[in-house]
């Protein structure tokens, strides 16, 4: 889908380096704000314990992955910590052509993927308060095998290398703290200009605003 004429939905990119608190931070969003949709990516990494296919990913076989690639149904896609990652590029059309706003959760090779198909898509990089917190609540998440963690800290730096491309950065030190940080942007995002103009043509008519949309 192109990026050249405004849309009423938003697209939002949460990365952060595994253990920042990424996902805890967008279900806390999510049920507070039920208008943001969370695209569901394909995996090739097997399930947790306690995930569930269609809910956390839909779980899939490399083969499989190859086959969808192939059909050009990724927007993005990437090969992270070994295993493969891609976003469906209709379910995210459907959404945004709704108007619906939409938010992916995706590692910083697949944020700059989307970020030139829509340059206005939003990033955002949550940073834990030190690589010592990352690996505590990787532990405590318990839910990786040792050496499956040992390899996502190893990873960790690399990753945090790539926070000044964002616009956003959100340091999840205090939960609550990051949570308001982050709603926030996703308010303030709502605010822009051009998605008032969409959502609210009639009143901006009304009001004699014409706004000149590029
Ligand atoms: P997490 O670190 O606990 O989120 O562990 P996961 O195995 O669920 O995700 C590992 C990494 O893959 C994280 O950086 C995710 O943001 C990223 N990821 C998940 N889905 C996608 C996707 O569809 N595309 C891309 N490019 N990255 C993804
Ligand atoms: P990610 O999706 O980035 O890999 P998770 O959301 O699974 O990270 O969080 C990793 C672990 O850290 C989880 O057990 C979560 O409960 C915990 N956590 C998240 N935010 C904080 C925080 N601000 N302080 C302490 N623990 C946190
Ligand atoms: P192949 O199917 O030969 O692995 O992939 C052909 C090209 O498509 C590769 O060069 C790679 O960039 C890309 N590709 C798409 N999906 C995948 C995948 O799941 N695995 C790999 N290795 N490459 C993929």
């Amino acid at each position: 889908m192109p990026d050249e004429h405004p849309m009423s939905g938003s697209l939002f990119m949460v990365v952060a380096p595994s253990g920042a608190g990424k996902s805890t931070l967008v279900n806390a969003l999510l049920a507070q704000e039920q208008t943001i949709k969370l695209s569901i990516s394909y995996t090739t990494r097997p399930p947790r314990p306690g995930e569930q296919d269609g809910r956390e990913y839909h779980f899939t076989t490399v083969e499989d992955f190859r086959a969808r690639h192939k059909q050009g149904e990724f927007l993005e896609w990437a090969e992270v910590h070994t295993n493969y990652y891609g976003t469906s590029r209709l379910a995210i059309a459907e959404q945004m052509q709704s108007g619906t706003d939409v938010l992916l959760e995706i590692d910083w090779q697949g944020a700059q993927q989307v970020k030139k198909q829509f340059p206005h898509a939003v990033g955002i990089f949550i940073l834990p308060p030190s690589i010592a917190a990352l690996e505590e609540r990787l532990k405590k998440r318990g839910q990786d095998e040792p050496q499956v963690i040992t390899r996502r800290i190893l990873a960790a730096g690399g990753e945090i290398a790539h926070a000044p491309e964002f616009e956003y950065v959100i340091i999840n030190q205090e939960f609550a703290s990051a949570l308001s940080e982050l709603t926030a942007i996703v308010k303030a995002t709502r605010c822009r200009f051009s998605q008032q103009a969409v959502r609210n043509a009639s009143l901006f008519a009304q009001l004699g605003i014409h706004a000149n949309l590029s």
